[in-house]
């Protein structure tokens, strides 16, 4: 079981997790030697301390001041932590049917991927809470929070067991 799959799982709540996208991070970021190259960026899985201390050195913005920010939208924000679905792209906010991208030049409609890609997303999960109830009684609860290059901000949480992807 990978880090990411414990932290998904809930094992790891006392950690946070930092991703980077290649376009944003330098080439020679030292945050490269810590956390894990993905296809798109880097993938740091820390000890909350660590972890906030790293995503201010990346960002220059305090953590738990993004996610403060962040958390006045409702976005969606992969799994794997490492893309999202910004709440600010326009268009309809539609479904995102065949959504095959890779077929060349008939990109009608889809400027927004350009506009609107994942510079950084930051993660930590909390403990599941009964007094709190709603979904914090349901189990423990994996808060993500995105930076898109659009310039927003946008939040997503979930229940931990209850998203298969
Ligand atoms: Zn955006």
């Amino acid at each position: 079981m990978s880090n990411l799959d414990e932290f998904l799982a809930g094992e790891r709540l006392d950690d946070v997790v930092f991703f980077v996208s290649d376009a944003y991070l330098d080439d020679d970021s030292r945050l490269r030697n810590v956390g894990v190259e993905t296809d798109d960026g880097v993938r740091l899985i820390l000890d909350g301390e660590t972890g906030r201390s790293a995503f201010e050195a990346g960002t220059g913005m305090g953590a738990m001041e993004f996610a403060k920010t962040a958390m006045g939208a409702d976005g969606e924000i992969s799994r794997s932590l490492d893309d999202g679905v910004c709440p600010f792209a326009d268009g309809d906010s539609g479904d995102d049917d065949s959504g095959d991208d890779d077929s060349g030049d008939d990109d009608s409609d889809t400027g927004s991927d350009a506009d609107h890609a994942v510079q950084f997303v930051f993660a930590f999960a909390e403990a599941q809470n009964d007094e709190v109830g709603g979904i914090y009684a349901d189990g423990d609860v994996v808060h993500a929070y995105a930076h898109c290059t659009c310039g927003e901000s946008y939040s997503h949480k979930w229940v931990i067991g209850e998203r298969a992807e």
